[in-house]
């Protein structure tokens, strides 16, 4: 077809982004490892294809197989969780809470949301994010005693603030959100309730977590966290918000949906409701406490002690006072330990240093590794820190991670 072959300069560099992943360690919270078959769907024909509106009811032309495509990924979605109503159109997670704003507030109302440097996500009400320009954001944060969430305390607040809408949901949280208690206080003040499901929408599916749909007004959720999808945002609702969240999406937010990627959606999801995939995501939340735990005996503080779900958070003062998240992430890199910085309840240290790190076991866990190989990641972790001036050592370091990666490949062959 193309008069100039391969493009080699584009494809040696995806070439060397596949060496990577396959030979470090992928600790990112909010990162996986798709299977083939949604990375086939994900590079497929779909592509394409133009299809603004919703099937049965598009702009174009030649839509009646990629509408069976679209529905396939609603009615799975819609099964998966046990809800009324599905959009599969969001390109990203940030798109499908926009599109909930969009839907169901006016421009000025009281939001409650979590602190983002609590574990809160920028679209949850930062001044730096449309969601904390066009709306009257109030944060609830988690208690300086046990570094979680407490329900009175957020009920407090929404009767003091009189909210329109609740949004519950972190990027950075370790422990169960509980939708019950949430869903009583927004009875209680008369407001919607929002659950961003992103991170722990695959736990949910493979039920190591509570569901939130049958508690919530709306769910949120990205497909390519704990999901195991490709990358992308999905919108559950109940009957009554699902025609202003359609019309939120297309035409209020986003033109031509990506139907390659919402192709590639209906796998992920049916992939999630395999009876496997209850032992993926039970085996996440053992690897993650299993992380957590050979991090404490090294001397690192676990925030809130522990965890529930796919991640922890570590306070590096512990280990040493000195060590900055950034600077600990760097050197991690150099070890072939990828993960990021991250702010701690009450951090003195600015977003862009931190004084923590997020540690997340989605990835890995679809790699095969298990609680021994936790151990493992734990102790290259302590030793690049403890070293981190001795280039050699972090040399050593990134040699043994690459052996431990080498024997759980993510495309096997
Ligand atoms: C990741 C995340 C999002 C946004 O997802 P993107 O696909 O990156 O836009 C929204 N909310 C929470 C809680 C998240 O963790």
């Amino acid at each position: 077809m193309s008069p100039l072959g391969r493009d080699e300069e584009l494809f040696s560099i995806l070439d060397r982004e596949r060496e990577r992943q396959s030979t470090t360690l992928q600790l990112i919270a909010s990162e996986n490892f798709t299977s083939r078959a949604v990375l086939e769907a994900t590079g497929s024909v779909l592509t394409n294809k133009y299809a603004e509106g919703y099937p049965g009811k598009r702009y174009y032309g030649g839509n009646q197989i990629v509408d069976e495509a679209e529905e396939l990924a609603r009615r799975r979605a819609m099964d998966l969780f046990g809800a009324e109503h599905a959009n599969v159109q969001p390109h990203a997670g940030a798109n499908a809470n926009m599109a909930v704003y969009l839907a169901v507030l006016e421009p000025g109302d009281t939001v409650l949301g979590m602190r983002l440097d609590q574990g809160g996500h920028l679209t949850h009400g930062s001044p730096v994010n449309a969601s904390g320009q066009l709306y009257r954001f109030v944060s609830y944060g988690v208690t300086e005693s046990d570094e979680r969430l407490d329900y009175d305390q957020i009920r407090d607040l929404a009767k003091a603030e009189r909210p329109r809408l609740i949004v519950a949901g972190a990027t950075a949280y370790p422990r169960i959100i509980d939708p019950a208690p949430l869903r009583r206080i927004a009875d209680e003040v008369g407001a919607l309730f929002m659950f961003d499901a992103a991170h722990i929408a695959g736990l949910v599916a493979g039920g190591a977590h509570p569901n939130p749909v049958p508690e919530a007004d709306i769910v949120t959720f990205t497909t390519h966290k704990t999901l195991r999808g490709p990358r992308g945002g999905c919108i559950l609702s109940t009957a009554e918000h699902a025609k202003a969240i359609d019309k939120a999406i297309f035409p209020g937010l986003q033109g031509g949906p990506l139907e390659h990627v919402i192709a590639a959606k209906a796998v992920a999801f049916r992939e999630a409701a395999q009876p496997e995939f209850k032992e993926y995501a039970a085996q996440i939340v053992r690897n993650a406490r299993a992380v957590a735990e050979a991090l404490a005996g090294e001397g690192f503080r676990i925030v809130s002690g522990g965890t529930d779900n796919h991640l922890i958070l570590l306070d590096l003062r512990s280990f040493d006072e000195e060590l900055s998240g950034k600077q600990a992430q760097e050197t991690l890199d150099r070890a072939g330990v990828t993960l990021n910085k991250n702010q701690i309840p009450g951090d003195p240290r600015s977003p862009f240093v931190t004084s923590g790190l997020r540690v997340g076991t989605a990835a890995v866990t679809s790699t095969g590794m298990k609680e021994p190989e936790m151990a493992q990641v734990a102790a290259f972790m302590g030793r690049a820190l403890r070293n981190r001036s001795a280039d050699h050592e972090l040399a050593t370091v990134r040699e043994e991670v690459g052996t431990l990666c080498s024997k759980y490949p993510p495309y096997p062959g």
